[in-house]
């Protein structure tokens, strides 16, 4: 809150075509089909052929925004950038802001799972509870950001289970689900995930006129 009482503003997107900060088809999938009622013209920061900056930051909110600035200065556009994972109560938030890297170099998930399980085997766990979590950030060329976040509920599950969907999806079941975002219909995860939660925000912030 300002001093004379009234309430921050965030910045309005008012262009036309923004580049998505990622280099992971499956948020590109899931952005684009949230970006798809704005007509806006999107490309994907691979296909731009900008870098993919280190994730050196500490949180999710702090890698979101290093990802958006480095696109967004690189393509001299508005970019967004999602920062997520996995983040499991018994693992004390593991693998976090890991998750990509549980997978290794060879981004192999089903590992990454794998790994999940095992440690909470290694700890002979009963607290099953998780949740996903997503940092969203609009960044501008000249260095401004907005930043959202956003979170989906529910439990890890073994043995995985879907073909659908992404990374650890196949071993997450929503609260009040049975099926795990590897089961459920795409558009479905769509709309009741992290980065529809951080997203539902951001378009109340940024894109309401
Ligand atoms: P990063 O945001 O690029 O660091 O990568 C986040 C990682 O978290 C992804 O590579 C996935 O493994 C995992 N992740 C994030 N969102 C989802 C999701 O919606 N489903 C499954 N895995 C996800």
């Amino acid at each position: 809150m300002p001093c004379n009482g009234e309430p921050l503003r965030a910045r309005k997107f008012t262009g036309s075509e923004l580049v998505l900060a990622t280099h992971n088809a499956g948020k590109v999938r899931e952005i684009q089909d949230l970006l798809a009622p704005f007509g806006l013209q999107v490309t994907a920061a691979g296909d731009l052929g900008l870098p993919e900056p280190d994730e050196t930051g500490t949180t999710f909110a702090a890698n979101a925004k290093l990802k958006a600035l480095a696109s967004a200065t690189g393509a001299g556009l508005p970019a967004l950038a999602d920062d997520s994972g996995l983040v499991v109560d018994a693992l004390s938030g593991d693998p976090g802001i890991y998750s990509a890297r549980w997978a290794g170099p060879g981004k192999d998930f089903a590992l990454a799972m794998q790994k999940v399980e095992d440690a909470l085997q290694a700890k002979g766990a009963t607290n099953r509870n998780a949740h996903f979590f997503a940092a969203l950030a609009l960044a501008w060329p000249d260095g401004h950001v907005e930043l959202f976040e956003g979170r989906v509920d529910g439990t890890v599950v073994w043995p995985p289970c879907g073909t659908r969907g992404f990374g650890y999806d196949p071993m997450f079941v929503p609260k009040g689900h049975t099926q795990t975002f590897g089961e459920l219909d795409p558009s479905y995860k769509h709309s009741i995930s992290h980065r529809a939660d951080a997203f539902r925000k951001l378009v109340a912030s940024c894109f309401a006129r």
